[in-house]
């Protein structure tokens, strides 16, 4: 059965398909992740023109079929092009790593008719939008600009990491002269609670070359110790967990206007024992918890 749909999307891939095709995966806020095929749109001034290049927002007319998961798509029209992403490398390479994030994490069209964390996609889809345009004019910290995305994303997807309250005690964590966090428990706990820590391994490094997964890399060593129960934590700096929590609840523009300080944001914050940057938690976090092979598809050294 065909039905005619109309909806508002983003292109996050574009791919050649056979030898005059494009096949095209988009996100729409009410219908998910969305592959379409575009016949002819690799042809000479085909009637496509720049709807499917890579971040172009279309309102897009496809054909649904119940048992298809590729839609044939019959139009499009251009909404917003973000043209300025690809003048800097750190641009582009910041948006096709919140791509890349949505393309792992996003359930296709036939998925979205249950679940709680397809209700945000709308909000999803705006903050993905808000977070294009920011990028389009800026000129530096895209690794503070993608961190931000991610926690933002993960909570709309449901999972929205606890900053303020310890998760075992639940005290507020502000005055605490130390605290951890435990990206498997997503959150912060208070220097009561979280005796114990482990350094992670930076994201492309010790995990890439021995290819730990996520989870293997922040078991606790000592899997007998005495906070084994609570699971592990990894040590936080007070200046850390401020910028993790500017990251979540500043709007991205805000972010862009007044940028991190590096020392506090990347890996070279992470010089003494047992510490990890901030860039590398927001990974591990969104890894865990929404797909582990995201910790080995993001390259941080490449924004
Ligand atoms: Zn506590």
């Amino acid at each position: 059965m065909n039905r005619i749909r109309r909806t508002e999307a983003v292109c996050l891939r574009s791919a050649r398909h056979r030898e005059t095709s494009k096949l095209v995966t988009l996100f729409s806020p009410d219908a998910g992740k969305l592959v379409v095929l575009a016949k002819g749109a690799r042809r000479p001034r085909n009637k496509f023109g720049a709807t499917l290049e890579q971040f172009a927002v279309s309102k897009v007319i496809y054909y649904w079929h119940q048992e298809r998961t590729v839609y044939i798509i019959s139009d499009a029209e251009l909404v917003h092009a973000f043209p300025g992403l690809t003048l800097i490398p750190g641009r582009f390479l910041a948006a096709a790593q919140i791509a890349e994030f949505l393309l792992r994490t996003l359930r296709s069209h036939d998925q979205t008719s249950s679940g709680t964390a397809v209700q945000h996609y709308p909000q999803l889809y705006r903050l993905t939008l808000a977070y294009f345009d920011v990028l389009e004019t800026a000129t530096g910290g895209f690794p503070a600009l993608v961190g931000s995305f991610l926690l933002k994303a993960a909570s709309f997807l449901g999972f929205r990491p606890e900053l303020r309250r310890c998760l075992r005690c639940r005290k507020p964590i502000s005055d605490a002269d130390a605290v951890a966090f435990d990206p498997e428990r997503g959150g912060v706990l208070c220097s009561k609670c979280a005796p114990y820590t482990v350094a992670v391994p930076r994201a492309g490094e010790g995990v890439r070359r021995t290819g730990q997964m996520a989870s293997d890399a922040l078991r606790p060593r000592n899997r007998w110790g005495p906070t084994a129960q609570y699971g592990s934590g990894v040590k936080l700096t007070r200046t850390q967990l401020a910028t993790l929590s500017r990251l979540l609840y500043s709007p991205g523009a805000e972010i862009a206007k007044a940028l991190p300080d590096e020392e506090r944001l990347d890996r070279r914050a992470a010089g003494s024992a047992g510490e990890t940057d901030c860039l590398t938690l927001i990974l591990t976090f969104v890894s865990l918890h929404l797909d582990p092979l995201l910790l080995n598809s993001f390259n941080w050294k490449s924004l």
